[in-house]
């Protein structure tokens, strides 16, 4: 099943988006457990992402393959430093406050923490990130921290059926990413895109999706 869901995935999903750029997958491993992830390693993920800390620590040490791991969820500054070293690009950099503690913290263990910044595109109340509008002077701000490398910038569309306004919020999306490329911003990662909207968010530009339900199946939160 999980097999089967990766081996389909990696059939289905575009090597390159459609300015060139190689798409990679994220798998979003929330509530799954370590011989699940590390299943879904052996079918062929070479990516995973967590959302919280303690279950990045409980299943760090045993998920076999040698994932690149990523943190795709709300940090809290007081538990960076479980995550530092270990984690390879942190999706969810939301306020200024957090890329400061980051950069302080990946200072003094002597490492440079890739990040994304994270834009609230919906202007959801219920979401985290930057306000599209502030996203460039947050850039940056960010970008003169030191040990801090601004790698591109990540965003969670609105659960929404409205296909055509998925497509313009994903598109703006694109359009901030490569303007701030055109500032020198040097980006590599637009990541944006789960199970629900990977596609249209890949059309639009995005080369870096997570997936979590269209891996793993239907989340139980009870684990
Ligand atoms: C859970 C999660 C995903 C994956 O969601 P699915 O809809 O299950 O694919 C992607 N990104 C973030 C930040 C998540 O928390």
């Amino acid at each position: 099943m999980l097999e089967k869901n990766v081996k389909n995935l990696l059939q289905t999903i575009p090597k390159t988006n459609k300015f060139g750029e190689k798409v990679t997958l994220v798998a979003a491993v929330k509530t799954q457990t370590a011989q699940d992830i590390s299943r879904a390693v052996a079918a062929g993920i070479t990516d995973i992402g967590d959302n919280h800390v303690q279950e990045f620590r409980d299943k760090y040490s045993q998920i076999e393959g040698n994932p690149t791991r990523h943190f795709i969820g709300t940090l809290q500054t007081n538990k960076i430093k479980y995550l530092l070293g270990k984690v390879n690009l942190y999706h969810s950099v939301d306020r200024l406050n957090l890329a400061e503690e980051l950069s302080k913290k990946s200072a003094n263990a002597n490492v440079v923490s890739q990040i994304l910044i994270e834009v609230n595109i919906g202007n959801e109340p219920t979401k985290s990130g930057f306000e599209y509008a502030q996203v460039e002077s947050a850039y940056k701000k960010i970008a003169a921290l030191p040990h801090i490398c601004v790698k591109g910038l990540m965003a969670m569309l609105p659960e929404s059926d409205n296909e055509s306004l998925l497509r313009e919020l994903a598109a703006k999306m694109r359009i901030l990413y490569d303007r701030l490329n055109a500032q020198g911003a040097n980006f590599e990662y637009l990541s944006m895109g789960m199970s629900g909207d990977w596609k249209l968010c890949i059309d639009e530009g995005s080369n870096m999706i997570r997936l979590g339900t269209a891996i793993f199946g239907k989340r139980n939160y009870k684990n």
